[in-house]
């Protein structure tokens, strides 16, 4: 597992999840990571994928994750949209990263959205 140079709060609502004490609506797992359906859908389909390692957000995950650990997320973020028969229509991957962007849970995630038309922001 990596070092962090961040403080990573392990109470936040995806590391409860990813140690089973809330549930999820699991879609894939691997060894890296987990995705699952969003709680409050903003989309017909509204998936998360999360790393199973402990990074706070995007910029983190990419600074500081392993190149095979990269490569298994996105080819996950990928299977997880097929899987959800999103490959026809197409669908929106997108990751909030820090105060900005309006990011609300402090463990890298990113949304796959898909299953109506989006305009640029929503
Ligand atoms: P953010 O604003 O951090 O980019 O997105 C956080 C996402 O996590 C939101 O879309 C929100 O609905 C979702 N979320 C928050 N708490 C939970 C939860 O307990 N379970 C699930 N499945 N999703 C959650």
């Amino acid at each position: 597992m990596p070092t962090s140079h961040t403080k990573y709060d392990p109470q936040n609502v995806f590391a409860k999840i990813l140690r089973k004490e809330i549930p999820c609506k699991a879609i894939y797992e691997n060894d890296f990571v987990l995705a699952f359906h969003d709680i409050a859908p903003q989309a017909p389909v509204h998936a998360l994928v999360i790393p199973k390692n402990p990074y706070i957000s995007y910029a983190e995950f990419a600074e500081r994750a392993a190149p095979e650990e990269i490569v298994a997320f996105t080819k996950a973020v990928a299977f997880v949209a097929k899987e959800l028969g999103l490959s026809e229509g197409g669908y929106r991957v997108i990751s909030n990263t820090g105060k900005d962007s309006g990011q609300e849970v402090p463990h890298f995630h990113m949304h796959i959205m898909g299953g109506r038309p989006m305009g640029f922001m929503g």
